[in-house]
């Protein structure tokens, strides 16, 4: 049987180990605190490692899921990192969304000891991630991605080979640079029907079956209706990362995303004060608070 590993048990990581054991994959998990690996591998009746290195040594494929660049560069370097552990049969897979330099800084050492080396960005929340759903795109060799594409499947959809190594990290964030213009757009257009009367939900149907339909509006529809009771499935603090990430890459390649700075200024707005790590569709509600503090409402 193929042995997958992940490395980081947050939302998504914990999320994608489900798709895969229901898929029939064993699953070797290792997380920073080792309390949420532990109660994963014990709910799908894998098995937990002591260091990175040791799910390089004991996995095949080896996906990371982790916050930001320089959490990747935390797991995949030093002594006990992914890559001291790295060997024939190998592939390692960094689906995290960070910027494209980050997977590139690891291909001589991933190389030398024989392993593959993708990036794999994914898109698609937490729902998507469990019900093996997600939409994957792939920087790197072929040959890598032959390889681990069966496990690739098991959580996607579809998978693209996008180029070469980084490039998956390049598409993602200009990916994510459409989903923030429509959690903007969505947040901003329900809290106008709202101020001209609407009911919300009424506004949210609506909207669901315009022209504007997309599936970001049908599996955020709970978390705009029901900001209380929904759980936390991508958090504005992650958003202020990656709409950072996408800023540092345009200006990287001298290209205008004025959209991507104005939605970093209202998403930073959002988080302020302790709340970033409530989900990104919070915007909705900052709109909605600043509105009604301009009319000495309540808010
Ligand atoms: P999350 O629930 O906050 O999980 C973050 C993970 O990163 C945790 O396992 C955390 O470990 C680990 N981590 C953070 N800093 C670390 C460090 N310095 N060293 C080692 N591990 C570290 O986040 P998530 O929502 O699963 O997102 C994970 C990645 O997927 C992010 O890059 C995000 O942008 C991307 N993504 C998210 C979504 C979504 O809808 N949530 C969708 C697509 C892509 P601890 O448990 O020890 O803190």
């Amino acid at each position: 049987m193929t042995s997958v590993g992940i490395l980081g048990t947050g939302r998504m990581g914990g999320s994608m180990a489900r798709a895969l054991a229901a898929a029939g994959y064993e699953i070797v998990c290792w997380n920073r605190s080792p309390e949420s690996a532990t109660a994963l591998a014990a709910e799908l009746g894998g098995r937990t490692a002591a260091w990175p290195a040791e799910v390089a040594q004991t996995a095949d494929v080896c996906i990371s899921m982790l916050a930001d660049g320089p959490a990747v560069e935390a797991v995949y370097e030093g002594a006990n990192g992914l890559l001291a552990g790295a060997r024939i049969g190998n592939v390692l897979v960094d689906s995290s969304t960070v910027p494209p330099a980050t997977i590139r800084r690891f291909e001589i050492a991933a190389r030398q000891a024989g392993a593959g080396l993708l990036d794999a960005p994914v898109s698609g929340s937490v729902s998507l991630a469990a019900s093996g759903s997600l939409t994957i795109m792939v920087g790197g060799e072929a040959a890598d991605l032959e390889r681990a594409r069966p496990v690739l499947e098991a959580l996607a959809s579809t998978v693209f080979h996008v180029g070469r190594l980084g490039s998956g990290a390049a598409m993602k964030l200009a990916v994510n640079a459409v989903i923030f213009g429509l959690n903007e757009a969505v947040s901003e257009s329900l809290v106008l029907a709202e101020a001209a009367g609407i009911d919300r939900s009424v506004a949210y149907d609506v909207l669901a079956a315009s022209a504007a339909r997309s599936p970001f509006i049908d599996y955020k529809r709970a978390a705009f209706l029901e900001p209380e009771s929904e759980p936390v499935a991508f958090s504005l603090d992650l958003a202020a990362k990656d709409l950072r990430l996408i800023s540092a890459l345009a200006a990287e390649l001298d290209v205008p995303v004025p959209q991507a700075a104005s939605n970093l200024a209202v998403i930073t707005a959002a988080a302020a004060n302790d709340r970033g790590q409530r989900d990104f569709s919070a915007v909705a509600e900052h709109l909605r608070g600043s509105a009604q503090a301009k009319e000495g409402r309540p808010a």
